[in-house]
């Protein structure tokens, strides 16, 4: 080690799914296979033509995609924090909101960023172990703490916690500041944004990354009490000013006007979805119920390990973890109903079904 390198600050960092150049059928980081709205491509041919305007910052404020989400979700505009993906977000949260001796709880299976932050920030943490069916046991998480947060449905597991247990979780736990990442939530059940009025330490992430197909232009946002945000914003204008682009605003806008067809995109993926259930089924898979644009399955005579290799070879990407109690399962990102015929024929090359 060079002397210099003493204090730097070290950090584990998070490992993101492969974006391979070469065209793949890829089910491996829960994208969206469908495009956005058609607005937002009008959208960036306004821009394109307005190319000038990139000379000037964008609104600090993100005035109009804030309007927007405000509206969308019957919120106020004080209600309502965007950011570069939810990861810019929720990476602002932790820096905002977690600043305890006392660990924040998370599960032992979820999102791997939080314990990235955790470390990045210097954050102590405690992981709950999910239950036998993966699970939240929402017991675990009555004792003292310095904040809270899981996703629901969460991830990879794409299980969906109803909102007695989210709301469970909140009561006992008013006095930190609980977080539900509900990244997938628009493929699943009610969301905890109901449950805003009544606490106000509670803050709903969100992104337009799965269910409104914008990944690439990265774009998250929080919603939360009026206080909340205030600190939010206060940490956002100490840290960066301009996180989103002008492209990133114009195409949000866009995009979140058109609830039709982000209806419609939505519900093709949970029909492709409980269609695929029915396969892995018939091919002696197991899974917890889904609730993402994704699922969780397990074959009791095929090892994941070797089967995602096998698909990788035959151009079909998925994703796979080699730690403990999660190396026995695959992680499929739904995809369109062709990509996943693909995917039904390639494994039973591979298990010469
Ligand atoms: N939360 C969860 C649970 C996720 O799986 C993801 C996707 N990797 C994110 C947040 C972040 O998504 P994005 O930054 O694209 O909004």
């Amino acid at each position: 080690m060079k002397a210099f390198e003493k204090n730097i600050r070290r950090v584990e960092p998070y490992v993101p799914g492969e974006q391979p150049r070469e065209k793949v059928i890829k089910l491996n980081t829960n994208e969206n296979p469908y495009p956005p709205a058609p607005g937002v491509r009008t959208a960036l041919e306004r821009l394109e033509a307005g190319a000038d305007a990139m000379r000037l910052y964008p609104d600090p404020t993100s005035r109009e995609l804030t309007e927007a989400l405000a509206e969308f979700y019957h919120v106020g505009t004080d209600q309502v924090f965007v950011g570069v993906g939810s990861d810019d977000v929720l990476s602002m949260c932790f820096l905002t909101f977690f600043n305890s001796d006392k660990p924040v709880f998370f599960p032992d299976i979820t999102y791997s960023f939080y314990k990235v932050w955790a470390g990045l920030y210097r954050i102590p943490y405690e992981c709950k172990p999910l239950d036998e069916n993966f699970h939240i046991v929402k017991e675990d998480y009555y004792g003292e703490n310095g904040g809270v947060i899981f996703p629901n449905p969460n991830a990879p597991t794409s299980l969906y916690e109803s909102l007695d247990v989210v709301e469970d979780i909140l009561r006992h736990n008013q006095d930190v500041i609980v977080i539900i990442d509900e990244a997938y939530i628009d493929f699943a059940g009610p969301s905890a944004l109901s449950l805003l009025e009544k606490y106000e330490n509670l803050i709903v992430t969100r992104t337009f990354s799965k269910s409104r197909s914008m990944a690439g232009m990265r774009i998250g946002y929080a919603i939360a009490s009026p206080l909340l945000i205030r600190y939010l914003n206060d940490a956002k204008y100490s840290f960066n000013s301009y996180t989103m682009n002008q492209a990133a605003l114009a195409c949000g806008v866009e995009a979140v006007k058109d609830k039709a067809y982000f209806e419609e995109q939505v519900q093709k993926i949970k029909e492709t979805r409980a269609w695929a259930c029915e396969e892995f089924r018939k091919l002696g898979f197991t899974f917890p119920e889904p609730s993402g644009n994704f699922l969780f399955v397990t074959h009791p005579d095929y090892s994941a390990g070797r089967l995602f290799e096998e698909l990788k070879k035959r151009g079909v990407y998925v994703r796979h973890w080699d730690s403990s109690r999660i190396s026995p399962y695959l992680r499929v990102t739904v995809g369109t109903r062709e990509e996943m015929e693909k995917l039904f024929e390639v494994i039973r090359i591979v298990l010469e079904l």
